[in-house]
């Protein structure tokens, strides 16, 4: 059985879906650059597990959205003067280019946040109802301090939540508006770009309530994990749980809340930001795609992963004697019962752990009669890709 770490209970407990089909929401991709390792790496790490689920019977429902309107959309547009519509289209065409040499299980519903402004919109009321928010010249704020439970998946302190909101894209657009600094905007009311009609006047959604509004919208008010970068936990996760709980009235909404360490570059975060980045296209001219994903998953998911070229060429060795030794694949492979097989598994299960799984792989492909390689293949072709 799947035991999976939910930072929200900060500890391993044992996946139990709440119905008959697994519901998965992921955080997508912010379109306005390139795709680097740090997407890479969070994308693979849920293909993985939504693979895995799979091989072993569950069916699942996953869904990613895309955040097509932000603040930094339209900064980088403005730089590059480009349209900030024609921008984002653009990088999303790139993002599924991407994925899609990477191998990825393509999720089922991918939301645009530009085409679901009217969900955003009930939930906003909803919360209006509640209490839970309130209207400043046009704009609407979510008040942390009527939920009792904010703060409960980041754990950070007010000085420390507000130190980081003053890092955001959207920064400058509250200042003085809110009753709390931690309040944060469900919509805007807002100076330029682009805006829609609303109850409340023209203006934007908050980043946060795109997500609760596609994630209750797509897979329902029972989520059974919920998934992303760990720089999401706070400000994005931290709103989520609070908008999503104070609408539904339901706690937990998620089940499982699943973060993945980010990239970093010379320890340093690989962020579009930055600047720090390594592009996934880049990479994929010095390493095949079976490669790529071997040496990003070669790690355990929630650690920062520092990335290093002399690391992929060397887990590139290593996946190419993997792929000799296991044999090349084929159409009737499926996984086994045998003890190998079981072994390789049994890691994977344990909160995901494919670096032991890997070198139960290693270690079981070449001594294995053919019957148990083509177990061993139908995992590393199937639930991994990396052969
Ligand atoms: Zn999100």
């Amino acid at each position: 059985m799947l035991r999976l770490y939910d930072t929200r209970r900060r500890g391993i407990f044992p996946f139990r879906p709440r119905g008959r089909e697994v519901t998965l929401y992921v955080c997508g991709v912010t379109p306005y650059d390139t795709t680097h390792l740090g997407h890479a790496r969070t994308y693979l790490t849920f293909d993985v597990l939504v693979r895995l689920l799979e091989a072993r019977g569950r069916t699942v429902r996953y869904a990613q959205n895309v955040t097509d309107i932000d603040e930094s959309i339209l900064q980088r547009a403005a730089r590059d003067g480009v349209a900030w519509d024609a921008l984002g289209k653009r990088e999303e065409r790139k993002f599924l280019e991407d994925m899609d040499r990477l191998g990825w299980r393509k999720p089922d519903v991918m939301p645009h946040a530009t085409r679901e402004i009217r969900y955003m919109h009930q939930l906003i009321r909803q919360l209006l109802e509640r209490g839970a928010a309130y209207v400043v010249d046009g704009s609407v704020y979510f008040s942390v301090a009527t939920e009792k439970r904010y703060g409960e998946l980041s754990r950070l302190s007010p000085a420390k939540m507000r130190a980081i909101l003053a890092t955001q894209d959207d920064a400058a657009l509250d200042e003085r508006r809110r009753r709390d600094p931690l309040d944060f905007a469900l919509w805007r009311s807002v100076p330029s770009g682009p805006t829609w009609p609303s109850p409340w006047g023209q203006g934007r959604p908050g980043w946060h309530i795109e997500c609760s509004a596609m994630a209750l919208h797509h897979l329902g008010d029972r989520i059974d994990i919920h998934g992303g970068g760990a720089d999401l936990i706070y400000p994005h996760h931290e709103d989520e749980i609070a908008q999503s709980e104070a609408c539904t009235g339901k706690c937990p909404v998620v089940g499982w809340w699943v973060h993945a360490g980010l990239v970093r570059l010379d320890m340093a975060k690989m962020s579009k930001s930055d600047g720090n980045m390594v592009f996934v296209r880049d990479a994929l001219t010095r390493a095949s795609p079976e490669a790529l994903r071997f040496y990003l998953l070669d790690s355990p998911y929630r650690r920062p992963f520092d990335h290093e070229e002399p690391r992929l060429a060397r887990a590139a060795a290593r996946q190419a004697t993997l792929a000799a030794d296991l044999g090349r694949p084929t159409r009737s492979d499926a996984i086994g019962r045998d003890a190998a097989t079981r072994r390789v598994l049994a890691a994977l299960e344990d909160d995901l752990n494919v670096a032991r799984a890997i070198g139960r792989l290693e270690r079981s492909a070449r001594s294995a009669d053919e019957r148990v390689r083509a177990s061993l293949r139908a995992i590393a072709r199937g639930v991994l890709g990396i052969v």
